[in-house]
């Protein structure tokens, strides 16, 4: 791999390799941009196959934390770490705090965070040396706590815009939406559609989440692998990446792709092959947001109630996304990513209007 070539290609700022022998750490910290404001990503822990599928994890992932952080209208750049060992054994109070050591090294330029493979426990080690620490457990004041059901709120209110896009009507009343994936934010996310008078089709590989969420809100339940096929006006994905798929595009029969799963398309050309469908898709990013801009409150000193206000940002940016597709005629998925770049290059080409 060759590092540098990949930097220049997609504008990196800074890459950090970490190792610390007592602990045993090996781990990456990547810093994509901070045009906006400091990174803001979570650390991840993988057992990856070698070292340079780590690195290319931790570079592909800050990257698309610049993407999210800046249509999420934060002043927040784009970062993330990862740790390589495997989370079920390699863990220690050591690692974590050596890796914390690394992010004071670089004085606030990274904020970490919890991710995959990571606990909010973790990063509570992780903050025993350094402040540069977001999402932090429930018991510390001014933290910001489960993101889960400020996720599922936007990508309600996200799907709320889609449908006016579609339908000229933002109301969900009797749609039919199906919904894979009944998690901490499927749960939530049924419950505000439920509330809205929306008719429910869900599946999940947990029997009993899929219990609660047919009792609870009297949705029907298919089996896993039958939710592609449902006849639906929108369909919410909200358990797995890649599910946007060669396998599975054809089967879709709804009007709107709209969920909190990460990477739904398994690559980019499947978002192509939605708009050839006519199949109205929300960007995952732009529309999963909320736990982000959650998060991100708590370095203002956390209100919750601040947080759920700015998280109703995700209706208009997705209008946003929707109005660049249309003007430029190119699928949802670019015109996201155009939308962040514009919100980058404008904020970057400002004057200081005061000396230092
Ligand atoms: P979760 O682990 O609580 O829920 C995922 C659910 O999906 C589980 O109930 C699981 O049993 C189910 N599932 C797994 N494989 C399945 C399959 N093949 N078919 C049907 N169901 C299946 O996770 P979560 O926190 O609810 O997050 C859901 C998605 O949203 C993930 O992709 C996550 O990365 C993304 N996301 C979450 C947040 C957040 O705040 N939690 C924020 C942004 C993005």
């Amino acid at each position: 791999m060759k590092i540098f070539e990949y930097m220049e290609k997609y504008d990196y700022e800074q890459v950090v390799l970490c190792h610390d022998e007592t602990s045993g750490l090996k781990a990456i910290i990547c810093i994509h941009d901070t045009t906006l404001g400091p990174a803001l990503g979570g650390l991840r822990m993988w057992n990856y196959d070698n070292e340079e599928d780590a690195i290319l994890d931790a570079m592909r992932l800050a990257r698309g934390m610049t993407y999210k952080n800046a249509c999420a209208g934060l002043n927040i750049g784009g970062g993330k770490s990862v740790i390589i060992g495997d989370s079920r054994k390699d863990k220690s109070e050591e690692l974590f705090r050596a890796f914390g050591r690394f992010v004071h090294t670089l004085g606030g330029r990274y904020i970490t965070a919890e991710d995959v493979g990571t606990s909010v426990d973790d990063i509570e080690i992780v903050a025993q040396e350094t402040p540069f620490v977001a999402g932090r457990s429930e018991y510390i004041p001014g933290s910001s706590g489960d993101p889960s059901p400020v996720t599922a709120y936007g990508t309600w209110r996200g799907m709320k815009a889609a449908a006016e896009e579609v339908y000229g009507d933002a109301s969900l009343k009797g749609k039919t939406i199906s919904v894979q994936g009944l998690g901490h934010v499927g749960y939530y996310l049924c419950k505000h559609l439920h509330d809205e008078g929306a008719k429910l089709i869900v599946t999940d590989i947990n029997q009993g989440a899929v219990d609660r969420v047919v009792s609870e809100f009297g949705a029907e339940a298919v089996e896993p692998n039958a939710i592609y096929d449902v006849d639906c006006d929108i369909f919410a994905p909200c358990a797995l990446g890649a599910i946007i798929n060669d396998d599975t595009i054809d089967r879709l029969k709804c009007e709107i792709v709209a969920g909190a799963a990460n990477n739904q398309l398994a690559e980019e050309r499947h978002g192509d092959m939605l708009r050839d469908k006519g199949i109205l898709y929300c960007p995952d990013y732009v529309i999963n947001a909320g736990g982000v801009i959650n998060v991100a409150d708590e370095l203002k000193g956390y209100n919750r109630e601040r947080a759920i206000k700015s998280v109703g940002i995700i209706y208009d940016n997705l209008k946003k996304v929707f109005a660049i597709a249309k003007k430029e005629g190119i699928p949802t998925y670019k015109a996201a990513d155009r939308f962040a770049e514009e919100r980058i290059a404008a904020i970057a080409s400002l004057h200081t209007t005061f000396l230092p």
